[in-house]
């Protein structure tokens, strides 16, 4: 089966680095699934899951934004945050869901607050779907 070197990046470091037969990521403008040799393409990411195929196993990695760089045989995903299931503190997203829900409840007035407590609430989210609770 033909592969894709797929690398996910953050400011911190490197998260992921492997061989996959798909790489499905989640663009501004909808899911983008990415097969080996995939015209070269730059599209800016939003909060979402990273869905690496390997065979019957599907990894995923949890992604807050950033850039997808595909080029036929490696793609680079420069993400702002990302982590793997098990670096995910299950505790901490479910805190982080919570508060952003209470501001989202009193923060109507203020737009700017509502967009950020909106945006964390979509890490929150994500981040708890992506760990499987
Ligand atoms: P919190 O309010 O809990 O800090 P956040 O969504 O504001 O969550 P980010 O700004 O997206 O956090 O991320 C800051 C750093 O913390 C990143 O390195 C990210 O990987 C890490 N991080 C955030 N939440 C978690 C979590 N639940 N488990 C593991 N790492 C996390």
């Amino acid at each position: 089966m033909e592969t894709v070197r797929v690398n996910v990046v953050t400011p911190d470091g490197k998260v992921y680095d492997g061989d996959v037969e798909m790489v499905s990521v989640r663009t501004v403008e909808g899911e983008l699934g990415i097969l080996p040799r995939h015209i070269p393409l730059v599209a800016p990411l939003t909060v979402g899951a990273v869905r690496l195929k390997k065979g019957s196993v599907v990894e995923k990695v949890a992604v807050s934004g950033g850039f997808v760089e595909v080029r036929p045989d490696q793609v680079t995903i420069l993400a702002e945050s990302a982590e793997l299931p098990s670096g995910i503190d299950v505790e901490r997203a479910q805190k982080a869901k919570e508060r952003a829900e209470k501001r989202i409840n009193t923060a109507k007035q203020d737009e700017v607050d509502f967009k950020r407590a909106e945006l964390a609430l979509k890490r929150a989210v994500n981040r708890l779907e992506v760990s499987g609770k």
